[in-house]
């Protein structure tokens, strides 16, 4: 029966065949089918949920579609260079050749269910990479084996140490000619603070790069020059050859440093070597030493390292062995919900896409229990049912319909339409209940996921519809838009009335833009890019004030006195003892909320503020004087205080890395110091120089299009946020100015 009904859903699947078929993607008929029978119940321990981390181009999503290649998931052999990968489905994506929005891809290899996110690179898109992060039990970290660990790689790496996940390390490229192996385990060493397993030895440099000599098991794995890749050979390396004489002796100094680090790093394999294996160490099993690096792995006192070139079709097939050896199954990640949820469900939302005919489709991590299509479910955050028509296994950009789905597993659903990222689901209101008091006594209180860190916006515009006409259409996309990106932010300014949009960053902004216009059909007009600054205070000041004021026939009067001063990070507020002693709880409220509402608006540019603390040294009203009131008498009052403080603008700094060949540096540095940048160290990399710079955020805009002119298009950088700093009084004095229109 459960046959039958596979071949009806392919049957009913036809739309995405087809979409696929203009791609010139098609399933392989008879493989094809085999596999999706399995789309169920794949047994947990079986399952990989697994991120690829790297810096952007150094072949993530080429090493993706060589693995939906080798996997019998697609005919054809992607290709970034040409846009027509499977994950990069985007049409921005596919134009700039990066990947924005993380794809899951399921695929099995190996009697393995994969489920694979391919994470964006680009820095204005960590928070997407985050989200990924905390659904995934392990993480493929992909190099540019001629450059070793970049900056976005750093950062990604620190965020898979944030939530203990375990890594493999694949050096990609290993075909350039400046590709090089030690220099990628120094880096791994240095920049990653990681412990690099080295599992095998490539063969063949640059060009003649041809496979490598697994370490486990002693095997030369090689792949013709040119072919797609699909069948190499496989045999044991032997002392006799002649040809193979150096290598062999290369493979043997590697293995037995390889057992030696084994044995350092896990207790149990070097008591195996010691007693078992003593007089000859090269004799232990692989399976031994396999068992062991696994161990090493999951625990992260180790990562290993496998090389390949995922172009060039060498490599990949191993690495998705190791993918199954080595990276843990959802079972193998205790999480506190499975044990408070048991067999009930526990979802998390980690990705909302829109799709024109379905609607918004959610991606969910199972953590417990089993997902059905056309279900009632219970969002914890929202707190609210909502119905689940469809349930899906995702597969890029085109999906196949199933019934049901346990824990460990990714799924795509349908008709969740008001689910947000980072919401929990669960079966039912009850249930959460009965998870919340199991929690709960064991001392623990959200049962709900924490929900992903969303970083503030840096940089803002205003954004206008071509008519008033498609205003209401234009807050739907934004609407849509902002559920699928929380780093996203709209607002409606005050005194304008105009919509604004705040961003992580320029390459960000433009490309919500340009999403607006080609996924909803509007052409909207963006204002010019402004920098999220903030403001602090300089000095202590106090002040009183008095409201007095007559709203029909109610007399409303209220005074206040307070003092602000600057106290480094986040705003607070204070009630002197005696002023909280008389004080309702519903007073301290309005009081506080007077205050908060004016640490929102700085008195200099109305920028939040920062760095401030507030103690309320009186608060008197006369009867019947409104809450809202004393509210506002607090605003005004603080308004004053703050305007005696003496205010102080706060811009981003951003932590900057330009890597240039050297005949460029010279240009580069002058740009920079244009652009008020420090540069902080100057380092050498095999020909290139590695620049590490502080500079405003202010001043980066337009820099990769001036990056490319100066050096022909042959540096690369990469910005992050890195501080708030104070800027000087007379940058001040011009900002000032310019904002009120004097200059
Ligand atoms: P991503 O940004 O990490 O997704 O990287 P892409 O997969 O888009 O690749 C970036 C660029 O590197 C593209 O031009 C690829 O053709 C190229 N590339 C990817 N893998 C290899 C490789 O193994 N060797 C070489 N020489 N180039 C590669
Ligand atoms: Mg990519």
């Amino acid at each position: 029966m459960i046959w039958v009904k596979y071949f009806l859903v392919l049957r009913r699947g036809r739309w995405a065949a087809n979409r696929f078929r203009k791609r010139s993607y098609s399933f392989i008929p008879g493989d094809e089918v085999k596999s999706l029978r399995s789309v169920p119940s794949p047994d947990v321990s079986k399952i990989r949920n697994i991120g690829i981390m790297a810096h952007i181009d150094a072949g993530k999503t080429t090493t993706t579609e060589r693995m939906l290649y080798y996997s019998g998931y697609t005919r054809a052999l992607g290709d970034v260079d040409d846009g027509d990968t499977v994950t990069d489905f985007m049409a921005q994506e596919r134009e700039r050749g990066i990947t924005i929005q993380s794809a899951a891809v399921t695929f099995d290899w190996k009697g393995h269910r994969i489920n694979l996110i391919d994470t964006p690179g680009h820095v204005d898109f960590t928070l997407e990479v985050e989200r990924a992060l905390r659904v995934l039990d392990g993480a493929v970290a992909v190099f540019d084996a001629s450059a070793g660990v970049e900056a976005q790689t750093m950062t990604v790496w620190r965020q898979a140490d944030k939530h203990h996940v375990p890594c493999i390390c694949f050096l990609n490229k290993m075909d350039k000619p400046a590709a090089n192996l030690s220099f990628c385990l120094e880096s791994i060493r240095q920049k990653l603070k990681a412990n690099p397993v080295l599992l095998q030895i490539p063969i063949g440099r640059g060009r003649n790069f041809s496979g490598v000599v697994d370490l486990l098991t002693n095997q030369k794995l090689s792949w013709k020059p040119t072919d797609d890749g699909r069948f190499f050979d496989t045999k044991t390396l032997s002392e006799s050859r002649q040809e193979e004489a150096e290598l062999f002796r290369e493979v043997q100094l590697a293995r037995t440093a390889l057992i030696e680090q084994v044995a350092d790093l896990d207790d149990e394999f070097a008591e195996i070597l010691l007693s078992d294996y003593s007089d000859n160490f090269d004799v232990v099993p692989y399976v031994k030493l396999r068992e062991a690096v696994r161990r090493i792995t999951l625990t992260r006192k180790g990562v290993p390292v496998l090389c390949g070139s995922s172009l060039r079709n060498k490599g990949v097939q191993p690495l998705l062995d190791a993918i199954t050896a080595f990276l843990p199954a959802p079972d193998e990640r205790a999480h506190d919900l499975m044990r408070w949820y048991k067999d009930d469900l526990c979802a998390l939302a980690f990705k909302v896409l829109h799709d024109k005919q379905r609607g918004p489709l959610v991606f969910l991590r199972i953590y417990s229990g089993t997902l059905k299509a056309q279900t009632a479910l219970y969002n914890i955050n929202r707190n609210s049912t909502e119905r689940m028509s469809r349930l899906l296994v995702p597969f890029a950009d085109q999906h196949v319909e199933i019934q049901s789905m346990t824990a460990g597993n990714i799924a795509l659903t349908v008709g969740l339409k008001k689910t947000v990222t980072g919401d929990t689901i669960v079966s039912s209101k009850a249930s959460a209940a009965n998870a919340a008091r199991l929690a709960t006594s064991e001392g623990r209180k959200g049962v709900a996921l924490s929900g992903v860190e969303v970083p503030d916006p840096v940089f803002f515009c205003t954004i206008e519809p071509p008519t008033m006409a498609k205003q209401d259409d234009l807050e739907k996309a934004l609407n849509n838009l902002q559920r699928e990106d929380p780093s996203l932010k709209i607002r409606i300014d005050p005194d304008s009335g105009q919509t604004i949009l705040c961003g992580m960053g320029e390459l960000h902004i433009e490309i919500i833009h340009d999403r607006i216009r080609r996924e909803y059909g509007i052409q909207t007009h963006l204002g010019p890019l402004q920098v999220a600054y903030r403001e602090t205070i300089l000095h202590h000041a106090s002040a009183t004030d008095t409201l007095d004021r007559s709203v029909g026939e109610k007399r409303h009067i209220a005074t206040v006195e307070l003092n602000v001063r600057h106290v480094p990070g986040s705003c607070l507020v204070e009630f002197a003892e005696e002023v909280a002693a008389n004080l309702s709880e519903d007073m301290k409220e309005a009081v506080a909320n007077g205050v908060d509402s004016s640490y929102l608006q700085g008195p200099l540019l109305g920028y939040p503020l920062q760095d401030v603390s507030t103690q309320i040294q009186r608060v008197n009203m006369e009867p019947g004087t409104s809450l809202a009131m004393v509210s506002a008498c607090v605003s005004r009052c603080m308004l004053k205080a703050l305007k005696l403080a003496g205010g102080q603008i706060l811009e981003p700094v951003m932590s900057m890395e330009v890597t240039v060949e050297e005949e460029h540096l010279g240009v580069v540095l002058g740009d920079l110091a244009q652009r008020r940048g420090t540069v902080r160290d100057i380092q050498s990399r095999h020909d290139n120089k590695l620049l590490l710079a502080s500079v405003p955020l202010a001043e980066t805009r337009g820099y990769s299009t001036t990056l490319r002119t100066l050096t022909s298009g042959k540096a690369t950088f990469s910005l992050e946020l890195d501080t708030y700093e104070a800027m000087n009084t007379q940058e001040q004095n011009i900002l000032v100015k310019r904002m009120a229109g004097l200059l």
